[in-house]
């Protein structure tokens, strides 16, 4: 089996401090978090900022300020959230990769209700003009599933040439509106996958570790985070997003997989180009 790949989410766009102290909220914070994923295994981190008063923001300097601090600690492989903020305008979605560059971006490849509480947004529109700002700057897609008809949604994007091959898809189980955590369900999805896709699952919350250790057996990446998951096992809150990381590297060592460095996920994935000497 392919050497796996560790991606850890640290902060997404809703839980704060209130409910665990140890996501890191701040771009330092996000930074140091960031570089103690890499020392546990992570070869990718997913990032979203905060703002000052702790909510989502698509901020640019925000994310061009942590992905500095990163740059300067490691060679981690950026992935920049695209959907950071709520009701953001398109371009306010994408400006920030066309100043940074990371080698990695979600792509949320379909409009879904969201936690039962608004309608997470990517129109036809939006997903044609990112597709169109990742080939032009050279940033992969990472293509984000929450359901079936996203992954189908995929293969018109790629058919039409908006995501270029071998694409990769993270699988997101569990949203509430998405689809449902259970191990037939990734099992599923996997199977509609295009033959060279590389991929990658998580489930949200309690379905974490069932969607862990399938994910591990059938040869798929995976993400770990405080982003899906405040709690590192019933009732008991995650010390870091660290700690994740290394319950992760210890499942996929157990079962007999190596843990890829950030450079042999960049050959995974196809960013070869990008590969650097250890810490940049
Ligand atoms: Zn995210």
């Amino acid at each position: 089996m392919e050497k796996m790949i560790i991606s850890a989410a640290l902060t997404g766009a809703w839980p704060t401090k209130q409910h665990n102290p140890n996501i890191p909220m701040t771009p330092e914070e996000i930074a140091e978090d960031a570089y103690r994923c890499w020392n546990a295994g992570a070869s990718v981190v997913h990032l979203h900022m905060r703002d000052e008063y702790g909510a989502g923001t698509m901020d640019k300097e925000r994310f061009s300020q942590t992905t500095s601090l990163i740059r300067e600690k490691c060679n981690l492989i950026l992935n920049l959230t695209t959907s950071g903020e709520l009701g953001a305008s398109d371009e306010r979605r994408y400006e920030h990769l066309i100043e940074i560059k990371p080698e990695l971006a979600s792509y949320d490849c379909g409009s879904m209700n969201w936690m039962h509480i608004g309608v997470f947004l990517n129109t036809p529109q939006f997903l044609e003009k990112l597709g169109q700002v990742m080939i032009e700057n050279d940033i992969k897609p990472e293509i984000e599933c929450f359901d079936t008809g996203m992954v189908y949604n995929a293969l018109y994007y790629i058919q039409k040439g908006y995501i270029l091959k071998p694409p990769y898809f993270q699988l997101c189980l569990g949203a509430p509106g998405g689809t449902v955590a259970e191990i037939e369900n990734l099992v599923f999805m996997k199977n509609l996958l295009p033959k060279n896709a590389k991929w990658s699952a998580f489930g949200i919350g309690s379905t974490h570790m069932p969607i862990l250790y399938t994910t591990i057996a059938l040869g798929g990446h995976v993400r770990v985070g405080m982003e899906d998951n405040i709690y590192y096992s019933k009732g008991v809150l995650a010390e870091s997003n660290a700690q994740l990381v290394e319950r992760a590297a210890r499942a996929g060592r157990e079962f007999g997989r190596e843990i890829a460095t950030p450079n042999e996920a960049r050959k995974i994935l196809g960013l070869e180009q990008k590969e650097t000497n250890g810490v940049i």
